[in-house]
């Protein structure tokens, strides 16, 4: 049975909003896996070691038969097929692909621990998924609009409105 994930892009190297837009196909080409839904493409400002370029970010929801641990090694793959080097924890990259929340389960394992653990403190990432998911419940039952509504708007900038964004 496929079962609803919703995955979180990032980049901020490398014409990020080309790395986006490929990786949104990427997934889309992966067996067992088809986006359902595209966010708006966002601008942000960066977190982490300071210096580093403006982020862009975007959510993408996925209709997809594979397990949990299938779908992380899948978008790794294609981390890796983006020329994602793993340097300084929050560094620049080319693509950062990492799963929000995959049907209404918690896991909590050595590689995946979903929901995404920082995704409520993360306006880059409530933003762009309340654009496809406006209704949505997480698993401990809290509204993501009602997340939303306590996270400034700060540092975000929408600069596509539908997908294909460029
Ligand atoms: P952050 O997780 O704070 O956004 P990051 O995305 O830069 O930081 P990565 O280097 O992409 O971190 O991933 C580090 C590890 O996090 C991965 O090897 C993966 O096993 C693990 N991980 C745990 N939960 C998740 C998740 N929900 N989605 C993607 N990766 C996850
Ligand atoms: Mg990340
Ligand atoms: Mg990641």
């Amino acid at each position: 049975m496929a079962e609803t994930a919703y995955i979180a892009l990032g980049s901020n190297l490398e014409k990020p909003e080309l790395q986006l837009q490929r990786a949104v196909d990427d997934i889309d080409t992966v067996s067992g896996m088809t986006v359902s839904a595209c966010s708006r493409l966002y601008r942000s400002d960066p977190v982490g070691p300071p210096g580093q370029p403006d982020y862009c970010n975007a959510v993408v929801a996925v209709k997809t038969t594979l397990k949990p641990l299938q779908l992380l090694d899948s978008l790794q793959s294609i981390e890796n097929a983006h020329g994602r080097i793993r340097s300084v924890r929050w560094g620049p990259r080319t693509l950062d692909l990492d799963i929000l929340l995959y049907d209404n389960q918690i896991i909590e394992s050595e590689r995946l621990t979903v929901p995404h653990y920082q995704m409520h403190v993360r306006n880059f990432v409530l933003y762009p998924l309340l654009d496809i998911a406006p209704g949505l419940e997480l698993p401990n039952g809290k509204k993501l609009k009602a997340m939303v509504d306590e996270l400034s708007y700060q540092g975000l900038n929408v600069i596509a409105e539908s997908y294909p964004w460029i």
